[in-house]
């Protein structure tokens, strides 16, 4: 081993190497040496655990691609031919132009987030928010943090600590990526009390389960899957009914959270927001990436008793929302107000792009790729723990047929370009969706399918 460690070059023979001096250009020569000195020490780590001395271009290979990744870093856009509008993986919904500059102005200063210009004294992040959501639902209150989970570990954490809430075991569901919303509940220290069987729940179970200790009903968005056949599940109206009974809140979770009929597009009907209110939820928690169409938040709409209390809570500091979401969601909610959500949403756009369009639109997809693409018939699922199973008519453009094995090697050569495109595979196929690709992005994913088919022509001759 001691020879192993006599083999290791030192500082000052790595930084004389041509590649690393090269890098100079790039990189701080001090941070050079530093990343030097961490690269040899891992190296000794290594030859203590009993490995080889890595050889002096293993070393500079590792130490040039390490300051390369900071020239690129790896989070970047990528155009989402999948056919998925709302995917989680893909960072869910791309934003409004105008939510986008209203973004880009309060990062680009600052901004009188907590400041009322008014008396010049401090003020709070809500009133930017609260009063847009309240016009928007109807709701008496209404308050925004990080993220939807957030949203429910506060709201449970702040009035139902160690006491009771009822939910329907058809509604103790995984939203993905192994997030379990019942777990989510537990960690606010209230207890969950599944109430009725995976397929069926009735009032009476809910009235059953109700002691003391309960603190509220709750109902949660299947999101991502479908109850079908011999199903019974309580409507909310009915929850409503029986809080009232016993003076418990209802608390709505409805992840996505949607403000329009969704029923105008052919799609299954999506819970609204405004609904939730209507029928009377005491609080009522969505997402800001899904539906919605802006950026990642969690949004607790509902009535001033609840809200006023969250907003006391000190988990509410923990989880709050940051100054440039805070500037993107408001001009989201605007676009609603406006009725011009359709129009200016991306998300809301996708879902409603005509069905010629698409298929244009796909047909100039295929045309560089000649004999080697054909357009037919799919559909769009649009995703994001909403509308479960609902889908829209779209048309794809499908490149390979010659094994799966094909279709995989174009799948990666589109995902691991410059702007990498990515899409999916079904048998033999690569399948690439433009009703999740916006139509600004149609260009780059031209030349892209231009590019491809030079190189598949060029492999068959
Ligand atoms: C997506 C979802 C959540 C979590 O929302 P995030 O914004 O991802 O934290 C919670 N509840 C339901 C029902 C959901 O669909």
């Amino acid at each position: 081993m001691d020879r192993e460690f006599r083999h290791l070059p030192s500082v000052d023979r790595l930084i004389s190497e041509e590649r690393i001096r090269r890098l100079q250009e790039l990189y701080p020569r001090a941070s050079l040496v530093e990343l030097i000195r961490q690269r040899l020490e891992h190296a000794r780590l290594a030859i203590t655990a009993g490995n080889p001395c890595p050889s002096v271009d293993e070393i500079v290979d590792s130490i040039c691609a390490q300051v390369y990744a900071l020239e690129n870093p790896s989070l970047r856009p990528i155009i989402n031919a999948s056919g998925v509008i709302l995917h989680t993986n893909l960072g869910r919904a791309p934003l409004s132009k105008e939510a986008i500059s209203a973004m880009n102005a309060v990062a680009n200063g600052y901004c009188n987030l907590e400041f009322d210009l008014d008396s010049g004294t401090r003020g709070s992040r809500y009133v930017h928010i609260e009063p847009i959501l309240c016009q928007l639902t109807g709701a008496e209150a209404a308050l925004v943090v990080n993220n939807n989970a957030s949203a429910v570990l506060l709201a449970l954490t702040a009035l139902a600590k160690k006491r009771e809430v009822i939910v329907s075991r058809g509604q103790a569901v995984e939203i993905g990526g192994g997030f379990r919303i019942p777990d989510v509940m537990r960690q606010s220290g209230a207890k969950l009390v599944e109430v009725g069987t995976t397929n069926c729940t009735y009032v009476t179970d809910y009235a059953q389960a109700i002691n003391p200790r309960t603190a509220a009903l709750m109902r949660v968005h299947a999101s991502n899957f479908r109850l079908m056949g011999f199903t019974h599940l309580v409507t909310l109206d009915e929850l409503v009914a029986l809080g009232r009974q016993y003076d418990l809140p209802v608390f709505d979770d409805l992840g996505s959270g949607c403000f329009l009929d969704t029923t105008r597009f052919g799609l299954d009907p999506e819970p609204m927001v405004q609904q939730s209110i209507a029928t009377g939820a005491g609080l009522v928690f969505f997402s800001g990436d899904k539906l919605m169409g802006g950026p990642q938040a969690g949004i607790i709409v509902g009535k001033k008793q609840f809200i006023d209390k969250l907003k006391k809570h000190p988990l509410t500091r923990a989880v709050r929302i940051d100054k440039i979401r805070l500037a993107g969601l408001v001009v989201t909610l605007i676009h609603y107000l406006k009725g011009e959500a359709i129009s200016r949403i991306p998300v809301w756009r996708m879902i409603s792009a005509p069905l010629a369009e698409i298929d244009q639109r796909a047909r100039q997809w295929a045309q560089p790729l000649q004999g080697l693409a054909q357009v037919v018939e799919g559909e769009t699922m649009i995703g994001g723990g909403s509308l479960p199973g609902g889908t829209l008519p779209t048309r794809l453009v499908a490149i390979g047929g010659e094994g799966k094995s094909m279709a995989q090697a174009l799948s990666e050569r589109l995902r691991c370009q410059e702007m990498p495109i990515v899409g999916r595979i079904s048998g033999n196929m690569l399948l690439l969706d433009p009703r999740s690709v916006l139509p600004e992005e149609d260009e780059e994913v031209l030349q892209a399918l231009h590019d491809l088919a030079a190189t598949l022509k060029q492999s068959k001759n």
